[in-house]
């Protein structure tokens, strides 16, 4: 199947009942069924990002494996970071974009300040400079009650989705470009929030502020900054630790289009937010949810 064949959305992509699949976090791409489509075989590439220089976090699996494989197929050079765990992954994408462009890989713990500040370094002196960030990896834990919520996974929560972005834009924004672009991962949990995710939905609705905030002052230094809210995405993060198993078993039944999106369906959202395409647009996000609105 190609993108330009005309399908119904609807069926386009795996409708649920799923098999229950658990798996402990970070959780990996080749132990889901049905495994997500990322764009390996559907993706192609049209310059959009020549020359240009990623680092996506989170770039292993899901969201971010996507957004890699359409960054690297636009002509970006990009570095993958995620966590060292997760080298299966990054290998298996390395491998497969081999023959479409320079990936380089920065395994590590981005709860850690110094790291966050070396990896910024370390992937601008490795690709010769940095003008697109990708702030995409995320901790995400279902619990039934806020009386479950321990300080520990709190403490996470934030340091993974909310210090760690604060960390490396900070790094980044001093050594970026005029042109660059920041694309900042939230989710509709950073609009209407579950009682079950009050920890992660908190550190989303905290990703739109940071981003609505940021983009009026970086403009200045000629940096644009956007998000994606994703609805229900086929991702390693739903059936590790993200949701409890009889959710999976219906992830994204409750969308209009009755299923979850696959991560292939995020590719061009990135590119756009990315490219010059989007060059008059920041503070915004774009919703790929399936049909629920965002706001
Ligand atoms: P995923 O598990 O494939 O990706 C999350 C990644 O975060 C992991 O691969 C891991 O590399 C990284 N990570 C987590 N903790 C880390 C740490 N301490 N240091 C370094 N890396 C770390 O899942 P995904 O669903 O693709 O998630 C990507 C983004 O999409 C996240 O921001 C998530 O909140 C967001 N999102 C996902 C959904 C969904 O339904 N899957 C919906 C809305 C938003
Ligand atoms: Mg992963």
């Amino acid at each position: 199947m190609t993108l330009t064949d005309l399908k119904d959305p609807r069926t386009l992509y795996p409708q649920p009942p799923f098999e229950k699949q658990p798996q402990p976090a970070p959780g990996f791409t080749e132990k889901m069924d049905p495994r997500p489509d990322h764009g390996e075989d559907s993706y192609i590439g049209h310059g959009r990002l020549a020359g240009r220089k990623a680092l996506i976090t989170g770039g292993d699996s899901g969201i971010g494996r996507a957004a890699a494989i359409a960054m690297v197929r636009e002509g970006a050079v990009v570095t993958l970071n995620y966590l060292p765990d997760e080298e299966e992954d990054a290998r298996s994408l390395q491998s497969l974009l081999a023959k479409d462009g320079e990936v380089h890989l920065i395994p590590g713990d981005i709860t850690d300040k110094a790291f966050c500040r070396a990896l910024i370094k370390d992937a601008a002196g490795q690709m010769g400079g940095l003008d697109i960030l990708v702030n995409n990896a995320a901790k995400q834990v279902r619990q039934e009650s806020i009386d479950d919520i321990s300080d520990e996974q709190f403490d996470g929560t934030m340091k993974t989705n909310v210090y760690a972005l604060f960390w490396l834009t900070t790094a980044a924004m001093k050594i970026m470009p005029p042109g660059s672009t920041i694309i900042n991962v939230s989710s509709t949990q950073g609009f209407n929030p579950a009682p079950v995710l009050i920890d992660y939905a908190t550190s989303k609705f905290a990703i739109r502020g940071f981003t609505e905030a940021l983009a009026q002052g970086a403009i200045e230094k000629g940096i644009r900054v956007n998000g994606i809210a994703p609805g229900p995405f086929w991702t390693p993060l739903q059936p590790s630790t993200g949701q409890s198993q009889d959710k999976v078993q219906h992830f994204g039944e409750a969308t209009p289009m009755g299923r979850p999106g696959q991560p292939a369906e995020l590719g061009g959202a990135f590119v756009f937010l990315a490219s010059q395409e989007s060059s008059y647009m920041t503070g915004e996000f774009i919703g790929v949810t399936g049909g629920k609105p965002i706001s």
